[in-house]
């Protein structure tokens, strides 16, 4: 294998919740997860409903080219289907984008404390990483412009961002993307978009039409709740959307997901649901850390980022408590923990773990 395969560090996900109750010796029901950044409403019944109707055709292979789905995005997002890249999951996009665009000997630019699958992307074709220092926890775009050398194929962006939580304003991405060289790929992932306030929200697929060199990602895993589905999808022009397609794995999207995601796609109500549930929970949180006077990072996804010291021991005493949070320390955050927002009830388990696993 190639040298820079070997020196990868394998994505670490939350554990299973199955596998934890048998390490800790917990009752599994009781455990809550707040870990992943998933959707604490669970999946959509509609897409429950359109994935039962699709069972029949399990015997045959999927639509490899996502007819259906690609035409209800088209049509929710205004774009010809041929701008359209379906993927398993976004994290598929971001795979697909990395191998279509880099190769050893060129380079990737992507924000310290920025989505860990973009250095895992870059290393895996063996491209060299720029890793620009974040500012406030967040994207310095104009440090991220100036580090872009000759040899610089992508950019990566997400915004709002994981593990920070941090957003950058419609205005300075549309002035980053105005100042890239035209032979630069933006990849803008917006796998928490649905998450933004109304007042914050912004058309970005109109950036798509104005900038030949810009990847838009989404994601069915958050506010549409289908990750265990792992449906994404991309929108760019025709010229970087064929060469996605040649990177692509043929039937990467399997057909309950292709039907559920049309189903979720649909579904306002659910969505709006998410998105409430959500904004009350954040506020709960980040009110109850400005109580304990923990230092935290203001949201703008569906978790928050909160400073507790000697995150490896307050995760733990969490987990002997029940409550499954994510460390962060493989960012370089070894004094804070990530907490994705859950149910109500969710929240006030955690909340009232905290204090104790604190020390306090
Ligand atoms: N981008 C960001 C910023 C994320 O946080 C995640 C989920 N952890 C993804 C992409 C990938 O999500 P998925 O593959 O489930 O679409």
């Amino acid at each position: 294998a190639p040298e820079y395969v070997r020196k990868i560090a394998p994505y670490q996900a939350g554990k299973p919740i199955g596998e934890l109750a048998r390490e800790y010796g917990l009752d599994e029901a009781s455990i809550v997860k707040l870990a992943s950044n998933e959707n604490p409403l669970g999946m959509p019944e509609s897409a429950r409903r359109a994935m039962m109707a699709a069972m029949d055709e399990l015997g045959r292979y999927p639509d490899s080219n996502g007819f259906d789905l690609k035409a209800e995005i088209a049509r929710r997002y205004a774009v010809p289907q041929d701008w359209i890249t379906l993927g398993n999951g976004s994290n598929d996009i971001l795979e697909i984008a990395a191998h279509a665009l880099l190769q050893p000997g060129e380079s990737a630019v992507y924000a310290q404390y920025s989505f860990v699958v973009y250095a895992l992307a870059t290393q895996a074709v063996g491209a060299r990483a720029i890793v620009v220092p974040a500012r406030d926890f967040g994207h310095d775009l104009d440090a991220m412009r100036a580090a872009i050398e000759p040899d610089t194929r992508v950019v990566f962006i997400a915004n709002p961002n994981n593990p920070t939580g941090t957003f950058a304003p419609a205005q300075a991405i549309e002035a980053f993307l105005a100042s890239v060289p035209p032979d630069v790929v933006v990849v803008l992932d917006e796998a928490y978009n649905e998450y933004l306030d109304p007042g914050l929200r912004f058309d970005s697929t109109q950036w798509v039409r104005r900038f030949p060199n810009l990847i838009l990602s989404r994601t069915l895993s958050k506010a549409y709740g289908l990750a265990g589905l792992r449906v994404g999808f991309a929108l760019a022009q025709p010229e970087l959307t064929g060469l996605m397609n040649r990177i692509r794995q043929p039937f990467n999207v399997n057909s309950l997901a292709q039907a559920a995601a049309i189903a979720a796609l649909g579904d306002a109500d659910f969505l709006e649901r998410s998105y409430e549930i959500n904004r009350q929970g954040k506020a709960r949180l980040q009110t109850a850390f400005d109580a304990l006077g923990l230092q935290y990072v203001p949201s703008y996804g569906n978790f928050v980022l909160v400073r507790v010291g000697d995150a490896a021991a307050v995760y733990e005493r969490l987990l002997r408590a029940g409550v499954i949070v994510r460390p962060v320390a493989g960012y370089g955050l070894p004094e804070w923990l990530r907490v994705s927002i859950g149910l109500p009830e969710e929240n006030e388990r955690f909340l009232a773990a905290l204090p104790a696993a604190l020390g306090r």
